[in-house]
């Protein structure tokens, strides 16, 4: 039997195609791609200008993905929501909205789990199930403009999964988000974080994006980035230091190292000094992350003063530094654990 086609995946022009091909005018394509990515509706019935002969038509060809909302924990402290949504399968996925003075901000997972093993997450304790499809990472981002009314203005992928593991879906998603004809988000506003998947860094480097990539770089070494994150195994850690700087030099876009401080592991003045050679040249912004303990590891956050002391040395430095604020501590906080706790409890 063929397979549907997931509507809410295909482009702008493939949208048209198909509703020619079903034998309706273009211009029914424009109003079908509009009410999905401009109107953000959830279901192929609240498209009320569609003939309803061309919507039963779309719903046998079709499937339309919606997340089913599970689980929002919702922070006291900076309005942080923490959302758990099921998609079609079952599966479960985790998003973030973040609301800064700036705007909105959604973090988006990428996969179903993750196969890489960082040794400080949460979201690789139970494995790779699959890859997202490029829908079913634009439905977070519209469903929590949904639940909430409000617009989202920044994206990042840097919630459950490798993007650099789900690539084609990631670029297809990446489009479609970015589509003047849809949601028309400003590339600039996007930004895709990667453990270090050198080929795919340099692929994205020649796709002419204006996004902004960060490598999750943890370590200042290769020693001690092996300890906490096994892709060094296969990239090493200076690799994927140069493909960031081939990001830059292809894109002109200034790169961001994420940086999580573990207590005593890789806090120390010297790791910073070290850091700070390994970035040398390098357009960057560092982004240091005070990391959120797990329980199921026993890596504790760097202490107030040992995160000063490491942002002070990077500055000495001439590093441009940041710590990123601690958004919904009071609410499963780190990426995966509200997935991880609801799997565990059933
Ligand atoms: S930090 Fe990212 S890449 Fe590493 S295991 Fe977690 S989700 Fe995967």
């Amino acid at each position: 039997m063929e397979e549907k086609r997931d509507i809410k995946s295909l482009s702008y022009e493939e949208v048209l195609t198909f509703a020619e091909e079903l034998g309706e005018k273009k211009f029914r394509g424009k109003q079908l791609y509009e009410w999905m990515h401009v109107h953000n509706v959830a279901s192929y019935d609240e498209m009320t200008n569609l003939p309803k002969k061309f919507r039963e038509v779309l719903k046998e060809q079709t499937t339309y993905t919606a997340l089913e909302q599970i689980d929002c924990q919702i922070s006291r402290e900076d309005g942080t929501r923490k959302y758990l949504f099921a998609l079609a399968d079952g599966n479960m996925v985790e998003s973030v909205l973040m609301r800064y003075h700036h705007g909105n901000s959604v973090c988006v997972s990428s996969q179903v789990g993750c196969r890489m093993g960082c040794r400080f997450c949460a979201s690789t304790l139970d494995g790779l199930v699959r890859n997202l499809t490029p829908s079913e990472i634009l439905d977070q981002i519209y469903a929590i403009e949904r639940d909430t009314g409000e617009k989202v203005s920044n994206i990042v992928v840097m919630g459950t999964g490798e993007p650099m593991d789900n690539y084609d879906n990631l670029i297809r998603f990446i489009h479609l988000l970015t589509d003047k004809h849809g949601k028309n988000l400003s590339q600039r506003n996007i930004t895709v974080s990667t453990c270090g998947i050198v080929p795919n860094m340099r692929r994205l480097a020649e796709e002419g994006l204006q996004i902004t990539l960060a490598l999750s770089l943890h370590a200042p070494n290769q020693k001690k980035r092996l300890e906490l994150m096994p892709v060094a195994n296969k990239y090493d850690i200076h690799e994927a230091v140069d493909a960031c700087r081939y990001y830059f030099e292809k894109t002109g876009r200034r790169v961001t190292f994420e940086y999580s401080l573990v207590g005593g592991v890789n806090d120390s003045e010297e790791d910073a000094a070290e850091l700070c050679a390994l970035t040398e040249g390098i357009n960057c912004h560092i982004n240091l992350i005070p990391v959120n303990p797990i329980k199921e590891r026993d890596y504790v956050q760097s202490g107030k003063r040992a995160i000063e002391t490491f942002k002070n040395k990077l500055e000495i430095y001439g590093k441009n530094v940041t710590i990123r604020r601690e958004m919904g501590r009071d609410i499963d906080g780190a990426c995966g654990q509200l997935r991880h706790r609801h799997i565990s409890e059933t």
